[in-house]
C-alpha cells in the first residue's frame, strides 16, 4: 500500500468523518543520529553491535535475554560500565514507560498507556484468563484504516511502531506485572499489516527461545482484511491465528464502516483467509461487531453465515468461528449496541446454519479497555490542560 488511506484520502489529517485534525507528526520513527533501537534487534544483529563495541561475541548471550526482561545495559550487572555505555551509545535503549495504569476491579484486566521515546502514547492491556496472561499490544501510534466505529482511527496515523517498540510493550507489562504472558493478541491500536516488516521482526523476536519465546501458536494477529498483507504473512508459514475483523456480510455495507473494503472487496478477502489456513493449517477466526441499525438482524446473520459456508467451509472443509462484539459505544462515532435479544437471535441464527458464534466477554468494562479510547481520553485531556482520565490513576510516572 502507498500512504494513501485505503479509501483514496491522504492521510494528514483529513479524516474519514470529515472532523480536522492536526497534521500528523511523523510517520516513522526516525532520530537524528539513525542508531538503532536496541529492542528491534534479532540476536544475530545484537551479536553484531555487542562485536562492533569491542566486545565478546559470546556477550550476547548475557545481555539478549536481560534486555528482553527489561534491563537496560547500565541496569545489567554482570557487564562492565564501559561496555553498557559503549552500547547506549552505540543502540537507542529505552522500553515504553507507563504513564496510565489502570486496574479494573471487577475482572483484573491492567489498561496501560505508555509513553514513547518521542512522547507518543499507546494502549496495551493485560487479560488475566484461567487459560493464562494475554497481552493485546499496539501496532502503530494510531490507525489509518478509517474504520467508523473505532477509536484508534479518529486522529490517523502518526507513525508506525518499530519492532522494539512492539515488543517492548510485552516486556514492560511482563516488568510491571510480575508474571509471566503467555499468549499474545495484536489487537491493539493499529493496523499490524500496514506495518508489515516491524510486526514481522517483531514476531521473529518474541518467539526467539533466548529472550521471551512465546510460542507463534500463542499469538493472534488481527487485520481490517489487508489482503497484500494477508498473502505475504502466508507465504511466511508462521502458524499464528489470523483473525479476520468481517463486521459485515455484504460489500455495501463494509465499505460504507470500513474504507478498506473499497479496494479488497469481502470475497477477495475471504479467498485470502482461505490460502491463508491452507499455507499455515491454522484456521481463521472472524470478527464481526454488532452495530444496532447496521448489520445486526437475523437476516443479516443468515447471509453472514450463507457467504462464510459458500467461501470457507464448502472448500476447506473447516469449523467456522465468529466472535460477535457488541460495538463498545465511542463518543464520537454515535454507534450503539443492539440489545440482548437481538444479539441473541443473531448468534442463534448462525449457530443453526453451523457456525460457532460467542459473545466477546467485555474485559475490564470500568476501566474503559476497548482499544484507543484511553490515549484519545489522555489527548483531549492533555490539549485541554484538564484531567486525562475520569478513572483513577494508579501510576504515573
Ligand atoms: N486493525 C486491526 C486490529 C485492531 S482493532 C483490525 O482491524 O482487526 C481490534 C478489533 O476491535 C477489530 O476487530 C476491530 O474491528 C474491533 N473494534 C474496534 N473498535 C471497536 C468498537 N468501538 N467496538 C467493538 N469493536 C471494535
Amino acid at each position: 500500500m502507498t500512504d494513501e488511506a485505503p479509501d483514496g484520502k491522504n492521510n494528514k489529517g483529513q479524516s474519514v468523518r470529515g472532523l480536522v485534525y492536526p497534521e500528523n507528526r511523523k510517520n516513522t520513527m526516525e532520530n537524528e543520529t539513525s542508531k538503532p533501537d536496541i529492542l528491534s534487534l534479532s540476536y544475530e544483529e545484537l551479536e553484531e553491535l555487542i562485536l562492533s563495541v569491542g566486545e565478546k561475541k559470546f556477550r550476547t548471550s548475557q545481555i539478549f535475554p536481560q534486555l528482553h526482561r527489561g534491563l537496560m545495559p547500565g541496569q545489567m550487572t554482570n557487564i562492565s560500565k564501559k561496555t553498557a555505555a559503549a552500547i547506549e551509545e552505540a543502540a537507542d535503549c529505552f522500553l515504553p514507560q507507563i504513564d496510565i495504569k489502570l486496574t479494573s476491579q471487577i475482572d483484573g484486566t491492567v489498561k496501560y498507556l505508555f509513553r514513547l521515546q518521542d512522547g507518543n502514547c499507546i494502549e496495551t492491556v493485560l487479560m488475566k484468563y484461567n487459560h493464562g496472561n494475554t497481552v493485546c499490544v499496539s501496532s502503530q501510534v494510531g490507525c489509518r484504516m478509517g474504520c467508523a466505529f473505532c477509536a484508534s482511527t479518529i486522529g490517523g496515523k502518526v507513525r508506525d511502531l518499530t519492532a522494539g517498540e512492539i515488543l517492548g510493550q510485552v516486556i514492560a507489562v511482563q516488568a510491571d506485572s510480575g508474571e509471566r504472558v503467555d499468549n499474545i493478541v495484536m489487537m491493539g491500536i493499529g493496523e499490524p499489516l500496514d506495518n508489515y516488516e516491524n510486526v514481522l521482526k517483531f514476531l521473529h523476536n518474541v518467539n526467539d527461545a533466548r529472550g521471551i519465546c512465546i510460542g507463534y501458536r500463542h499469538i493472534s494477529l488481527s487485520t481490517c482484511g489487508h489482503v497484500d498483507g494477508i498473502r505475504r504473512l502466508a507465504a511466511e508459514k508462521l502458524p499464528i491465528t489470523l483473525s479476520l475483523s468481517l463486521h459485515a456480510h455484504d460489500d455495501e455495507t463494509r465499505s460504507a464502516i470500513m474504507p478498506v473494503n473499497k479496494r479488497w472487496g469481502i470475497d477477495e478477502t475471504l479467498r485470502a483467509c482461505r490460502e491463508y489456513m491452507d499455507s499455515t493449517g491454522r484456521r481463521i477466526s472472524f470478527e464481526y461487531t454488532l452495530i444496532k441499525g447496521k448489520n445486526c438482524t437475523p437476516s443479516d446473520a443468515g447471509a453472514l453465515a450463507a457467504r462464510l459456508n459458500r467461501i470457507m467451509r464448502a472448500e476447506a472443509g473447516c469449523p467456522i468461528h465468529v466472535n460477535i462484539i457488541p460495538v463498545n459505544a465511542v463518543r464520537e462515532t454515535g454507534l450503539e449496541p443492539p440489545d440482548k435479544a437481538a444479539i441473541e437471535a443473531f448468534c442463534s441464527v448462525l449457530e443453526k446454519k453451523g457456525i460457532r458464534a460467542t459473545v466477546r466477554r467485555r474485559l475490564g468494562p470500568d476501566i474503559n479497555a476497548s482499544c484507543g479510547q484511553l490515549r484519545r481520553q489522555s489527548r483531549a485531556g492533555a490539549e485541554n490542560g484538564t484531567e486525562s482520565t475520569s478513572c483513577v490513576t494508579e501510576n504515573k510516572n
